[in-house]
């Protein structure tokens, strides 16, 4: 447990669900966890009992899934499992996706047709994730991610190589995308539950880490379901990719945390990575102390000469980071960088070779 973590309360302590088995954390609502290929390891999974109404009127019992896992056989076995020993002989009448990721989308598909269940989703996510079966989507790989990245300083052969040869990354996470969807909005209300468990869900749209992520309140229930907006152990990566060159999109996620401070402070959160937790308020605020430290660093050294993104690496990443590290690592630069920009903190020239420098 790092010292930003003693301050928060894993209201479960160590519990952690066992592959293909669940933990209820509050009543009706359960816990999975599955495994990931990444050195972020893990996504968690919500399972909330609920009901519908079919189009006879009649009434549907079964559970709403929050968040899906990438699309690989380990992760569609564990689901296997969950579905005969967790489900309670009930089917999954609903699949809600928080945001576009592999790791929140990437089953979606298979969860749809295998249940007749439709697909919630922001508009904004939905349709890039359709776009990233389709082709190469920004942030994921590709040639224009390389020449960014180039036109950011980064020089090493290697990775811009590997960078420029990623055209495949999200497909083969997500292969397919349900030809429906059924749209979440920011400020909506969706009922959701069984029985004295139904309640209004508060829809919250959350910026800069992926292009609309939705977030799920319930007041009554004081309950979040936060995605990847507010993470108890990691802060969220918060990245500025090819094509949305100048987006201040660290600004954004800043302001979109923020959404959450009037819930009440003993919010039970549920986060799409590490533990369930209460303390939201102090998270909220170590996240901005994390980012205001780092952006102090970063304007130290624009103050001290001109910085590329990749020089500013250094500053940020203590760790030596690999090819496919390096990505998010020059977007989380950049992003940096830009929120300096935009606040007039620092300016942007091209350098002789092309590349962006920011000095103080
Ligand atoms: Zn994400």
């Amino acid at each position: 447990m790092n010292d930003n973590e003693k301050a928060l309360d894993y209201v479960l302590g160590d519990t952690l669900p066992q592959p293909g088995r669940a933990v209820t954390v509050a009543p009706g609502i359960k816990w999975l966890r599955m495994a990931l290929p990444f050195a972020l390891d893990h996504v968690n999974i919500w399972l909330l009992r609920d009901e519908t109404v079919d189009s006879q009127g009649q009434r549907v019992q079964g559970w709403t899934v929050v968040d899906c896992c990438i699309d690989k056989p380990e992760p569609r076995a564990q689901w296997q499992t969950v579905f005969v020993r967790e489900l309670e002989g009930l089917p999954i009448i609903r699949v809600l996706v928080t945001h576009m990721h592999p790791d929140h989308v990437g089953l979606a598909h298979w969860l749809c047709a295998r249940w007749q269940a439709p697909l919630y989703m922001s508009a904004t996510d939905y349709y890039t994730a359709r776009l990233g079966v389709q082709q190469a989507i920004s942030g994921a790989g590709g040639q224009a991610a390389a020449d960014f990245f180039a036109s950011h300083g980064l020089t090493d052969p290697l990775a811009l190589r590997q960078i420029s040869q990623r055209t495949d990354y999200y497909r083969q996470l997500v292969p397919a995308v349900p030809d429906q969807f059924r749209r979440l909005m920011d400020g909506q209300s969706l009922a959701l539950g069984q029985g004295p468990n139904r309640t209004p869900w508060h829809l919250v749209s959350g910026f800069g880490h992926a292009p609309e992520h939705i977030a799920l309140h319930a007041p009554a229930r004081g309950i979040l379901i936060a995605g990847d907006m507010v993470l108890p152990r990691i802060s969220t990566n918060v990245s500025v990719y090819d094509n949305d060159p100048e987006s201040d999109a660290l600004g954004l996620f800043l302001e979109s945390i923020d959404k959450f401070k009037p819930l009440p402070a003993d919010t039970l959160v549920l986060p799409s990575h590490g533990k369930p937790f209460k303390g939201l308020h102090t998270r909220i605020e170590q996240l901005h102390a994390h980012h205001r430290d780092r952006l102090a660093e970063v304007l130290a050294a624009c103050r001290r000469q001109p910085q590329s993104a990749a020089d500013v690496l250094k500053v940020l990443f203590s760790r030596a980071l690999d090819a496919h590290q390096v990505t998010f690592a020059m977007g989380e630069s950049i992003a940096h960088l830009n929120w300096l920009m935009h606040r007039g903190q620092v300016r942007r020239q091209r350098d002789a070779e092309g590349v962006h420098r920011f000095s103080a």
